[in-house]
């Protein structure tokens, strides 16, 4: 309820005097600190529990990838802050990735599934438009496709986020001056797909065939022509993005760019084609670097929601180990500079996940050489409270639980079995399935087979499994809920929902200790949105 204020009250003209006879003069009032250079890096769904996964990776991992056992939070905590932030939106408990991000971006509220517009549904200024109006350069940046909720809130203005074939032409109105991601079938015109015609020969020897040229779209529109005309250069692969030195449209898959798995395995790789989220990264701070007057970036490690979203834990911490490749570059390229605030946060967890004891496999009794234990006396906790040696079979994982299900489904309808599943999942994982498990897995709405309650899996016709309703709401990934539900007890991990949490996600701020003072609270994004859209100079 609003307390209506009535001009010339006496209360206010107490307060008013108090306010210039005493506070006024002796408190000066202390100016927002400044930055030129802002990086925002989003962890979409990377909650504390995503975190707590990489970090439990880094310090108890046998045969861990990570340097010293430090992560590139480590660094941001050495002369660092850590604030908390609450994610609900305007009007619910939950968000998503929309809300949450534009919420971020422009300091409003808004409601689910909306992009730069306030709760009442007025398209509000972000902070691109904010930074171009300053004079600054900027960027968005992500793993999955430009398009996509993340970036698109920092750029669109869209009732709502599944508007993509409406979000290109915001992205080109708003004029970010490097837009680095996948997606490149939303901005293909119809006849695009059509192999035959002459432009998709064009677009083959534009892209110089590193992308699959397909369209999304219902229309005649040719969006990388307009893109030319407001002068930006185009950018399909690794060779031309490291060619990029000005403004850049890098559209480098069809639709989301490539896993954490994937892009774990092709790291190593110097002929990989698609570049990494590091690399997008490092090639845009170069370019917006080159702005006398500053720049914003926004960076989104946008699979980290994908992998939690389908309970893959195995994707799911190669999702951070690729977020982790990525700030680690980003504090090299911010390394003794006082001139740029980074602040890395998410914008909800996903998934619900966690480790957890249970007591199954209860470890059997054993000795200690402690004083306490000098009689001969046993030590024996009462439950299983996980060997670290699962995280490295997690990080072992060779394929996607999607990759997976995309492998079995391109089988012949008749090798679609129980015990085709078991293999695969058996070759490509370290976590053992049995064929019984994989008669649950596949006993799904979501299984082609399935007929009025029932699924035929080669001769056995067994009850449609229900994946725990309500919170797992996308059917086409029950399959892989159910996988992860199945290994569950031996990779020691529990997942809760297939959606999002209202979990709090962490905020860490480097930069001047001035800029990063205010971040260090209980903050919402609406809080940190203005609070960076204030520290822009
Ligand atoms: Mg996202
Ligand atoms: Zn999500």
């Amino acid at each position: 309820m609003k307390i209506p204020i009535q001009k010339g009250c006496a209360y206010c003209l107490i307060s008013a005097a108090l306010l210039s006879c005493t506070t006024m003069p002796s408190v000066k009032p202390q100016a927002a600190a400044k930055a030129k250079n802002i990086i925002m890096i989003i962890g979409d769904g990377m909650g504390p529990q995503q975190v707590g996964l990489l970090l439990s990776y880094a310090r108890q991992a046998q045969r861990g990838v990570i340097v010293n056992r430090t992560t590139s939070l480590d660094r941001m905590m050495e002369q660092g802050r850590l604030g908390i932030s609450m994610t609900y939106t305007g009007d619910t408990l939950v968000t998503d990735s929309a809300a949450s991000a534009t919420q971020l971006a422009t300091g409003k509220f808004a409601c689910a599934e909306m992009l730069g517009l306030d709760k009442d549904g007025n398209p509000q200024e972000n902070i691109i438009e904010k930074a171009r109006r300053l004079g600054k350069s900027t960027g968005l940046v992500s793993d999955t496709r430009i398009t996509h909720a993340t970036p698109a809130a920092f750029a669109a203005h869209q009732t709502h986020r599944s508007q993509e074939n409406s979000i290109p032409e915001d992205l080109l109105a708003t004029g970010a001056d490097v837009m680095f991601s996948g997606g490149l079938s939303y901005w293909l015109p119809e006849q695009a797909g059509d192999k035959n015609s002459e432009l998709h020969q064009q677009l083959v020897r534009l892209t110089d065939n590193s992308v699959g040229i397909k369209s999304s779209r219902k229309d005649a529109k040719n969006l990388l022509t307009v893109a030319q005309q407001k002068g930006y250069m185009l950018a399909f692969n690794k060779v031309q993005l490291d060619q990029a030195t000005g403004k850049t449209l890098g559209l480098f898959a069809e639709s989301g760019m490539a896993n954490g798995i994937v892009e774990t395995q092709n790291r190593g790789d110097a002929r990989h084609v698609q570049p990494t989220l590091k690399e997008m990264s490092v090639q845009a701070l170069e370019i917006l670097d080159r702005n006398e007057q500053g720049f914003f970036l926004m960076i989104e490690s946008g699979q980290i929601d994908w992998a939690a979203h389908r309970n893959d834990t195995g994707l799911l911490l190669h999702e951070m180990l690729r977020f982790n490749d990525t700030l680690n570059a980003v504090l090299d390229w911010a390394e003794n500079r006082q001139d740029t605030l980074i602040i890395v946060t998410a914008d909800h967890e996903t998934g619900g996940f966690g480790f957890s004891y249970s007591g199954v496999n209860i470890p059997k009794p054993y000795s200690l050489p402690g004083a306490a234990f000098a009689d001969g006396t046993l030590f024996q906790p009462n439950f299983n409270f996980g060997n670290p040696e699962v995280l490295d079979k997690i990080y072992a994982q060779q394929l996607s639980y999607h990759d997976i299900f995309s492998l079995f489904d391109k089988l012949p309808k008749d090798q679609q079995t129980p015990l085709k599943l078991t293999e695969l999942v058996n070759r490509y994982t370290e976590f053992k399935i049995t064929e019984a498990q994989s008669v649950k897995i596949l006993a799904t709405e979501a299984n082609p087979f399935y007929r009025a309650g029932h699924i035929s899996l080669g001769e056995k016709t067994v009850p449609k499994i229900e994946v725990n309703g309500a919170f797992f709401v996308y059917q086409k990934e029950n399959r892989e809920n159910l996988l992860a539900q199945a290994v569950a007890v031996s990779q020691q991990v529990v997942w809760a929902t297939g959606t999002h949490t209202s979990t709090p996600v962490f905020v860490f701020v480097k930069g001047e200790e001035q800029a990063m003072r205010p971040f260090a609270k209980i903050l919402h994004p609406t809080r940190l949105g203005q609070l960076m859209i204030d520290a822009l100079r």
